[in-house]
């Protein structure tokens, strides 16, 4: 048996709209792409969206659009994976961590307003995980200090705060469409924006700092070739028609390892959003007790079939940021715990009740075996 982390959700609907990419001649900016972003606008009610080649592209779009740039300093998170920060390098400007709450694994809102300086232009929010943050707080505090807000919505498409969905509260907004992703398109990622002035730039930031409005390869700005193709947008625009049937089947499988973790007392908590709020499941994450070795651990279960990551070391302590930014062990101590104790397990919609229970079986043996060994290992 061999259960993997992850597994895109492709239907016959995505083969079919690759067929007619490649039986219309239009490879790049064709029909696909604009049917794509437009289904984002009607279902997000975002003004504006503009798909790009990956998240970490709409990223650093988005930073770029917002006119971010060295000497700024924007306020994100520690715990992350590393694009939500290194858009901000890419400009020259300094993110400043804030750390965690516990529970949610998101920045820990009480903590922004200690870290705002002169110099802080934004904030950059990551719905962790699909957990959305409180935007209600963030906007607040954002309206307060004249800040701008991009949403880091890569994990967490389809996911509400109160009401309002995700990655379209903020300035912009960015999903992203790795294999991992709830969607996919292969690589991909997309910018909303209710701002026509966000949006023309994105759009030439895009397209190699092309005009939108004047003559053809008129470049006023320096730009990128950050565009999608319409083969990537082809199955990103079948995958945004079954996205309501993804979502709910990724809740179903999520419901089903609560229900099998549930027959066991496992050493593990699993981190939840605020009751406001409604997640979207990006990973199923399980945050091991301390005296668990989680390397041992997931190098046990690999040996079962069983797949499964340590989710996410803390981008602080990543060898790039400790040097350029001398950042230490200790700095942010909510973040490095998380970090050491997450631990992914096998999550996407093909999962069998069979292949969960599995899962679950392995790891409550495993986990128990080891508790046991290290209670005998401290006599
Ligand atoms: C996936 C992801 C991104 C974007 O990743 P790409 O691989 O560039 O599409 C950005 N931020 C977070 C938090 C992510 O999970």
């Amino acid at each position: 048996m061999y259960i993997p982390l992850s597994r895109p959700d492709i239907s016959p609907r995505e083969k079919k709209y690759i067929i007619e990419v490649l039986d219309s001649g239009h490879l790049s900016f064709g029909e696909k792409l604009h049917k794509f972003e437009q289904s984002f606008c009607s279902t997000f009610q975002s003004k504006y969206a503009v798909a790009m080649n990956s998240g970490t592209s709409a990223l650093h779009v988005a930073v770029k659009s917002l006119g971010l740039g060295t000497g700024d300093e924007v306020i994100t998170t520690p715990y992350s994976f590393i694009a939500s920060s290194n858009c901000l390098l890419y400009e020259g400007v300094t993110p400043i961590f804030v750390d965690i709450d516990p529970v949610t694994l998101n920045m820990d809102i009480d903590k922004i307003e200690k870290a705002i300086t002169p110099k802080t232009r934004a904030i950059l929010p990551v719905h962790i995980f699909g957990h959305p943050n409180n935007m209600d707080q963030i906007m607040e505090i954002a309206t307060k200090y004249q800040l701008g807000v991009i949403e880091d919505a890569c994990e967490a498409i389809g996911a509400k705060w109160k009401e309002k969905k995700v990655g379209t509260i903020g300035d912009a907004g960015v999903f992203a469409f790795y294999p991992n992703k709830q969607i996919t398109t292969g690589e991909g990622g997309i910018l909303l924006t209710d701002s026509e002035e966000i949006y023309h730039l994105a759009c030439s930031l895009r397209n190699q700092g092309r005009d939108q409005k004047s003559k053809w390869l008129n470049h006023s700005i320096i730009g990128y070739n950050y565009r999608m193709s319409d083969l990537q947008a082809a199955i990103g625009l079948a995958q945004m028609e079954r996205l309501n049937e993804i979502l709910i089947n990724r809740e179903e499988v999520a419901n089903r390892y609560f229900e099998l973790i549930a027959d066991y007392q496992l050493p593990v908590t699993i981190p939840h959003s605020l009751p406001q709020s409604k997640k979207s499941w990006f990973v199923f994450i399980i945050l091991l007790h301390s005296s668990i070795n989680r390397d041992l651990l997931s190098e046990t279960l690999a040996q079962k079939g069983i797949e499964t990551k340590p989710y996410f070391p803390t981008i602080h302590l990543q060898t790039s940021y400790q040097y350029r930014f001398g950042y230490s062990p200790g700095d942010y101590p909510i973040s490095e715990d998380i970090a050491n104790r997450s631990l992914a397990i096998p999550f996407h919609t093909k999962l069998t009740y069979t292949e969960q229970q599995y899962v679950i079986d392995h790891l409550a043996f495993e986990l128990e075996r080891m508790m046991k060994n290290g209670i005998e290992n401290r006599k």
